[in-house]
């Protein structure tokens, strides 16, 4: 490889790992090798087509920004390669290295994947296991890495809006192309697949419909709620469900309930979908909810305080959508300013997104319970005495206040005997960091209060 090509494709490594996030960096970018420069054609290597339509997706402007400042040079212009041998061939034999993969081949790959009707950006990478998801998760993963032998068919996952189905199944399709993008694979929405369904059989072309689905090895269908509402194609749906299964593919489906309490479905469809195993989302936990906004926070190459991740993760507790919706809110805003962005922006910020559900806590409460459960008279609290017995639970009331309450700094510092906002925002900040040490007193006495907290209010 010569020499200038060589520079480009370090500098171009360089100046990346500053500009995107960490996990953008390795998840994305690491793995890109830059081939050739040809005038204003630069030809990058890639793993595979989901990590091109991903790119092209997310980050193609600022790699076009970063080659034509390091080459100085304005319309630069990328050709992707995929060619996930190369990086085999690559450590086996450094010197003689050579494309193997022709351009039509990529056409091939491209095309084949737009078929699937997958989308690029559900991945198992970019999708937080944690508490709620923890079986569903395992059970895809399970079925990725077995297809051949599918140990569940059909898997069926069940669950609220917005807590990820659609993105687990989808992480299995995107996961099962990249290893071979000759396998032929389908996500089809519920709806689609019924339109298809009613049509064909319209057109007397319900055989050949079949037909086109008998080498599928994954076929993923979404929201399947849906077959419901549509009594007179459930008869057909049977058939075809048996068709796909006795061809041995395997069969992942979504719904928003359990089979047994979705009504109007027939009793044999029920009893097929849950042959295999179902299993279900829950709304993720506390601890789950931090880890997604950091993610999607980081996949915005935003960078959030923990104190604001905290706040966000301890009020919005429906759903993931409602959680990115808030970070996105959040960057979007943020992108436009050099400052930090403060908690007291942050409430007013999300303050649609956040129904309070806890209508009857206040400061006063807060204030009243922490008293209780330290066993300090309530003056005490709001008095200015730094005695290290009262220092530390005062603390952590502001800190409860901040991140439990729409209530500005400045108003809690004033229920804190006329204290300033920025005692208050301190405060809660140092309770925070003894979070993130992982100190398990704090831990314990938080999550105690917590609990107090939410029985006595509603
Ligand atoms: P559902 O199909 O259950 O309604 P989706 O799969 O569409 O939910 O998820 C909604 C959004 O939340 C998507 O953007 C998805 O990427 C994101 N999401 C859900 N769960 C997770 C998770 N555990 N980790 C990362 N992102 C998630
Ligand atoms: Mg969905």
């Amino acid at each position: 490889m010569n020499n200038k090509i060589e520079f480009v494709h370090q500098q171009f490594m360089e100046i990346s790992k500053k500009r995107f996030s960490q996990s953008s960096f390795n998840t994305w970018i690491a793995t890109l090798k830059i081939m050739s420069i040809d005038n204003e054609v630069v030809s990058i290597i890639t793993h595979s087509t989901v990590q091109v339509n991903y790119i092209k997706g997310q980050y193609q402007e600022s790699i076009i920004e970063i080659l034509e400042d390091i080459l100085d040079q304005k319309n630069i212009q990328i050709k992707y390669l995929v060619d996930a041998d190369y990086y085999k061939e690559e450590r086996d034999n450094t010197e003689n290295f050579q494309i193997n993969k022709p351009q039509e081949d990529l056409n091939i790959s491209a095309s084949n994947y737009q078929k699937t009707q997958l989308n690029p950006k559900f991945t198992f990478n970019n999708f937080i296991q944690g508490n709620g998801n923890e079986t569903a998760y395992a059970s895809s993963y399970q079925v990725a890495k077995n297809l051949k032998n599918t140990p569940y068919n059909p898997l069926l996952i069940f669950g609220g809006v917005g807590l990820g189905k659609t993105h687990l199944v989808q992480a299995v399709g995107n996961y099962l192309f990249e290893l071979n993008p000759d396998q032929n694979i389908l996500y089809i929405p519920s709806d689609q697949f019924v339109t298809k369904i009613v049509n064909s059989i319209k057109n007397n072309t319900i055989d050949q419909y079949k037909n086109s689905l008998r080498d599928k090895k994954l076929i993923i269908i979404d929201d399947i709620q849906f077959f419901a509402k549509k009594e007179k194609s459930q008869e057909e749906l049977f058939h075809i469900f048996n068709y796909i299964y006795n061809n041995n593919g395997q069969i992942i489906l979504t719904s928003d309930a359990h089979p047994n309490d979705i009504h109007k479905l027939d009793d044999r469809l029920k009893s097929r979908f849950k042959q295999g195993l179902v299993t279900d989302v829950r709304p993720p936990d506390l601890e789950t909810r931090a880890a997604i906004i950091s993610l999607k926070a980081e996949e915005l190459n935003f960078s959030i305080d923990n104190d604001i991740i905290m706040f966000i993760a301890n009020n919005i507790n429906t759903n993931v959508r409602d959680l990115e919706g808030a970070v996105k809110k959040l960057a979007f805003y943020h992108s436009f300013r050099d400052k930090p962005l403060t908690i007291n922006k942050t409430k007013e910020l999300l303050k649609e997104l956040i129904v309070s559900k806890k209508t009857t806590l206040n400061i006063d409460k807060i204030q009243d319970i922490v008293s209780q459960y330290y066993n300090i008279p309530k003056d005490l609290l709001l008095e200015k005495t730094r005695a290290q017995e009262v220092a530390r639970p005062r603390a952590i009331a502001m800190y409860l206040c901040t991140t439990q309450l729409k209530s500005t700094t400045q108003s809690i510092g004033n229920h804190f005997g006329g204290r300033g906002h920025s005692t208050v925002s301190h405060a809660a900040k140092r309770v925070q960091t003894w979070l993130n040490k992982k100190d398990a007193e704090t831990h314990k006495e938080i999550e105690e209060i917590l609990n107090i907290i939410n029985l006595s209010t509603y």
